[in-house]
């Protein structure tokens, strides 16, 4: 796949909030942020989307809900409730080809997330 803009994060080549780190995965605040909490933990290794995970990725991203659970703990609103959202494609959102898991918070969420008025 082709080097996304979170490689360049990962690599320090571009600025970034980090507030987690690990072998395995990174935490950095979102630059557009959707609630008072927004940061995004994505593995070091680049997998595109989420279409593309298989067996060998499967404790990979168990750990990223894992980090995404420990810094919740950590900033302390774990217990008052967060979102994870990982979009796959296009029609989902996404915008950025390199697995990322949204954590948000800080705030009541909404359901459901989307604010499209097409009926299904
Ligand atoms: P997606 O739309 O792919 O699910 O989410 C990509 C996310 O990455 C968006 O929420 C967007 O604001 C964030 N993002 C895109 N470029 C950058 C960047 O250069 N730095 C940071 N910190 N976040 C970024």
């Amino acid at each position: 796949m082709s080097e996304t803009i979170f490689t360049k994060i990962i690599n320090r080549e571009i600025p970034a909030d980090i507030i987690y780190e690990d072998d395995l995965c990174l935490a950095f605040s979102d630059i557009n942020p959707q609630a008072p909490i927004h940061f995004l933990v994505i593995p070091k290794r680049p997998i595109a989307t989420l279409n593309d995970i298989s067996e060998v990725d499967r404790e990979l991203v168990g750990h990223l809900f894992l980090a995404a659970k420990k810094i919740a703990e950590e900033k302390g609103f774990a217990d008052e409730g967060y979102r994870t959202v990982m979009n796959c494609n296009e029609s989902a959102g996404q915008t950025v080809f390199h697995i990322h898991l949204h954590v948000l918070a800080g705030k009541p969420l909404g359901w459901p997330p989307y604010t499209d008025k097409l009926k299904v």
